[in-house]
């Protein structure tokens, strides 16, 4: 027997047509790439957004076909994430630190037609455009009169002019929820880039998950600034939550400074921010040498990297701001998991809370983990027992886009297929998943593993240090041995002895680094996060001590 309730299909069009008629007048705000400030509403989002999908609809292009962006987060970039994908085209959000090559590589890949930038991307869309024979209208996300003269980029329009004539009326197509509906590559540290291909059903579910009181919690009453950029995985899916809510927006355009990211916070009464470790270190830098505080700012998700002790205790113990540990990757739309205190936590002390909190966090629902050793058998939820992290879940990749390897996925005993994340992680008997390490980073020390998350964390609690990356370094006993790459914050001073020192008591003796390697800064990749292949290019002449 079925169930007799409506039957609808769950679309990205959902989200701003219930955001327009029920939370019209909420705000969005961006700071654009002129430097301006920009306001308007839901209301006109969901105007604009139909202006675009009806020129969408006037080139002619078919259901499907791709349309890519390489822009900041603005209004600008989220009417593309409704016109796109409403009108049944993919948007295709492409990350603008990728290397010129692999982003020529990426829009012939994915076979964009159009591709609409931010100005501050023109020398990189002058250097690609000649290769992407697919794009047929290259659009500058900007005013008429802001358009680049003599771009060299033939049929360059401004958006405005582009979108500016078409009628805002528009009737939201309905189509299969499993339709396409946006495309993000990773970063491809190791061979081409991949595409995660999402859905409109897995888009819509991803955004009713993220809005829950145990992941980013948002509602109505919240200002939220997303930090992390809506040219990697959908800015974690806020841009989708916030309609849903009808929270009001921020955008900072391009600004991702301490100051400017602060400044905007305070000027908006922002309450909800998210964004990588590496960002939120910029802010926390200026905070503090100004001697500044959050007036509304009461929580931030943090994510996309291990978020370090330090970080956690500086934002909860001396500014009030709760940190809610994020871990997920492209391929999950991006959340995974997310870590909040359960009811019987509440009673800890406060140190046992942190310890705690400092951890990965709790699957979702709609995703499901487990950990496996190298046989695939899986492993106890002891906290203690580490193996290679699985997934699988409704907004969890079946297969790449065009993959040419066949699907990614490991089948268990009943046929069901599970993503390897490529994480080495614990999980205790809670359910709270503590990365150990990708599994590549790990460190291999006479038949033990060594966490580099852990090693790194220790170091960045020491007051001198901007940054640390743990490396293993080839060693004819141990296999290999760690060593902490560490770049100071300017004007501070530690010594090696000092810093491996600052070691002793807070981690096994045979889990010290063996050595520090001073360096300017650690590498970091189009994502924000550190680099270690490429420190271990640079450091490929470095021998251990003694060696
Ligand atoms: P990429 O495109 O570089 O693969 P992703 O954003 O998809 O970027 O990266 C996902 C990976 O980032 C995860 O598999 C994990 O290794 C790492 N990661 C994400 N969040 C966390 C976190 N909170 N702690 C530790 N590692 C994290």
């Amino acid at each position: 027997m079925l169930g007799l309730m409506q039957s609808q299909p769950l679309l990205i069009s959902s989200l701003i047509e219930f955001a327009e008629r029920h939370h019209g007048d909420a705000e969005i705000v961006s700071r654009r790439v002129e430097g301006d400030i920009h306001r308007y509403t839901y209301r006109d989002l969901s105007r604009r957004s139909k202006q675009l999908a009806n020129v969408l609809d006037g080139m002619g292009l078919q259901f499907s076909d791709r349309v890519a962006s390489l822009a900041w987060n603005g209004y600008r970039h989220m009417e593309m994430y409704f016109g796109v994908s409403g009108s049944g085209r993919v948007l295709h959000t492409i990350n603008p630190r990728l290397h010129p090559d692999q982003i020529a590589w990426i829009v012939n890949h994915a076979e964009d037609q159009v591709l609409c930038f931010d100005t501050s991307f023109l020398p990189l869309v002058q250097a690609v455009h000649a290769r992407c024979p697919s794009v047929k209208k290259w659009v500058a996300l900007c005013d008429a009169d802001k358009l680049p003269a003599d771009s060299g980029i033939p049929g360059l329009v401004s958006y405005e002019a582009w979108i500016g004539g078409a009628s805002s009326e528009y009737a939201w197509p309905v189509f299969d929820e499993n339709s396409a509906s946006s495309m993000c590559y990773t970063s491809g540290t190791t061979g081409n880039p991949k595409a995660a291909l999402y859905s409109h059903r897995s888009t819509t579910l991803h955004a009713y998950a993220a809005a829950l009181p145990d992941v980013m919690n948002l509602s109505a009453r919240d200002s939220v600034l997303p930090v992390v950029p809506m040219f990697h995985v959908n800015a974690w899916g806020i841009p989708y939550s916030a309609p849903l809510t009808g929270c009001k927006l921020v955008f900072p355009g391009p600004a991702l400074d301490g100051k400017s990211v602060y400044e905007l916070i305070e000027a908006e009464g922002v309450t909800f921010a998210a964004g990588v470790p590496t960002v939120w270190q910029m802010l926390l830098n200026h905070v503090k040498a100004g001697g500044l505080k959050f007036s509304t700012l009461n929580r931030t998700v943090i994510g996309g990297s291990a978020c370090p002790p330090a970080m956690i205790h500086a934002f909860q113990d001396e500014f009030g701001v709760s940190v809610l540990h994020a871990w997920g990757m492209t391929e999950m739309s991006p959340l995974g998991t997310l870590c909040t205190l359960k009811n019987k936590h509440l009673a800890l002390p406060r140190d046992g809370q942190m310890k705690i909190l400092q951890k990965q966090g709790r699957a979702i629902y709609g995703v499901d983990m487990k950990i496996v050793d190298s046989a695939g058998n899986e492993l106890p939820w002891d906290g203690k027992s580490y193996g290679d992290l699985l997934v699988k879940g409704p907004w969890i990749v079946a297969d790449y886009y065009r993959s040419e390897g066949g699907s990614p996925l490991v089948p268990d005993a009943q046929g069901r297929g599970w993503f390897p994340t490529g994480d080495v992680a614990t999980i205790d008997a809670d359910g709270f998943m503590q990365i150990t390490d990708r599994s590549k980073d790990v460190i291999k020390s006479g038949g033990e593993w060594i966490s580099s998350i852990d090693i790194e964390n220790i170091a960045m609690a020491h007051p001198a240090i901007a940054m640390a990356a743990c490396i293993g370094m080839p060693h004819p006993k141990w296999d290999e041995r760690p060593i902490i790459a560490v770049a100071l914050k300017p004007g501070a001073e530690v010594s090696r002895e000092e810093l491996l020192a600052f070691y002793e008591g807070k981690t096994a003796k045979w889990q010290v680094p063996d050595d520090v390697v001073f360096v300017d800064a650690i590498p970091i990749g189009a994502t924000g996060k550190m680099l270690k292949a490429k420190l271990r290019e640079q450091l490929k002449d470095y021998r251990l001590p003694g060696l």
